[in-house]
């Protein structure tokens, strides 16, 4: 394999253990939910929210586990920064905000626009905007978690 990309794999591995660290921990949350007895209707319907908030955050870290590993099998391919719908190279700079990046910066949109439920600016939210070091979204999430 060539070393072009050592850093990349590097980073996507240690991304790789943080997330899979990361879906250890819901799993536990999940199965364990503390000894917290909610003493009304009211309080059950937190515990409830947060069940359910713990249930996307987990899906949402098994998504950008599956791109990463995705990611290193095309690294071990040498498929790796290739688009896979143009086969063009994607470019190192959107490679190093996303290391996961599958296509070229215009075939992400042209699948953005086709997958985008309603095709409202908000359907992008989920797709590859996230960069796997810098997910403010799901460390907040985490944070409000921790304070319950
Ligand atoms: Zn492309």
């Amino acid at each position: 394999m060539s070393n072009k990309y050592g850093k990349m794999r590097e980073k996507l591995l240690r991304t790789r253990d943080m997330l899979v660290e990361d879906v250890r921990d819901i799993e536990r949350r999940i199965a364990d939910p503390a000894d917290y007895v909610p003493f009304d209707d009211a309080e059950q319907g937190v515990v409830d929210a947060e069940k359910e908030m713990q249930f996307s955050l987990l899906s949402h870290k098994e998504a950008q586990l599956n791109r990463i590993d995705e990611a290193l099998g095309r690294l071990a391919r040498g498929k790796y920064g290739l688009c896979r719908l143009c086969s063009r190279r994607i470019r190192p700079r959107r490679l190093r905000a996303v290391p996961s990046a599958e296509y070229c910066v215009s075939c992400q949109h042209e699948y953005e626009r086709e997958t985008a439920p309603d095709n409202s600016p908000r359907g992008h939210a989920h797709f590859e905007s996230y960069s796997t070091d810098g997910d403010a979204g799901c460390l907040a999430a985490a944070r409000s978690i921790r304070r319950f």
